[in-house]
């Protein structure tokens, strides 16, 4: 038997726009067996969806999506990592969990002082669309300045200005095999620096990477995301069988 399964999505306790119920009861009506809710640098969705989950038949695996950094051929790569079936409760998670978000603000407060120089005029509120909302992320100000009517081309570029701090891949897994989860690659093909390259610069690039994880006890590869073409998906399929990978789907879903 085969189980309709999506493994990767946000709800509003990072940039998605959904409340966790709602994504779970959504793809309960889509007659989905198991999903993961994996919002960026954080948990504080997982409870909800878990229960939801429960009430309503459907399997919600605890998951979480960290932004991290790799140094590669001298220059550091963004790499996103889920983590799966992870011990929200977990300390060290949790404690690194509240650094991120303390660097998150440092860089928000940043952006904004610089959307501003440019004479944009947002504020912290504006950024915020729901009230207790904690999380606020590049889409949150995206979403803002196209509410007050401002264009901005190269938005993400502009966006993306003002760097924070990652955390380095590495300790990203330990910290989700420390609680007891484990560790997939997310989204190769979307890896900025990487997806430039010439494809098969590309592939030797992503190959040397996921050896090296592996070494550092990568469990799983994202072979089927919106991001990925039927044939990348099937190059990365064939990689996650020559390093022994799990092979997983997800849509990234972070809202209609
Ligand atoms: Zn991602
Ligand atoms: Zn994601």
């Amino acid at each position: 038997m085969s189980y309709k399964v999506d493994y990767h999505m946000h709800s509003y306790y990072s940039d998605g726009t959904m409340k966790p119920t709602d994504l779970v009861r959504m793809y309960k009506e889509k007659e989905y067996d198991i999903i993961a809710l994996t919002d960026h640098d954080g948990v504080d969705g997982i409870s909800e969806a878990v229960i939801a989950g429960e009430a309503l038949k459907i399997k919600v695996i605890p998951g979480i999506e960290f932004s991290t950094g790799y140094d590669f051929d001298e220059r550091e790569l963004e790499l996103h990592l889920l983590g799966y079936h992870i011990d929200i409760e977990n300390q060290p998670l949790r404690e690194r969990l509240k650094e991120i978000r303390k660097d998150r603000d440092v860089r928000n407060e940043k952006l904004l002082a610089y959307l501003n120089g440019l004479g944009y005029e947002l504020t912290r509120e504006d950024l915020l669309q729901r009230p207790g909302q904690t999380y606020v992320g590049k889409p949150n100000f995206a979403r803002a300045i196209a509410r007050k009517g401002y264009e901005i081309e190269n938005l993400w570029e502009v966006l993306d200005t003002v760097k924070k701090d990652k955390i380095s891949i590495f300790k990203a897994m330990e910290l989700i095999k420390g609680a007891g989860g484990m560790s997939v690659l997310a989204h190769p093909m979307k890896t900025k620096k990487l997806a430039e390259l010439r494809s098969d610069a590309f592939w030797d690039a992503l190959e040397r990477i996921l050896r090296d994880l592996k070494k550092h006890g990568l469990k799983g590869l994202e072979c089927f995301h919106p991001s990925a073409t039927e044939e990348d998906s099937l190059r990365l399929v064939n990689l996650a069988g020559k390093y022994h990978l799990h092979i997983t789907e997800g849509s990234d879903f972070h809202g209609e």
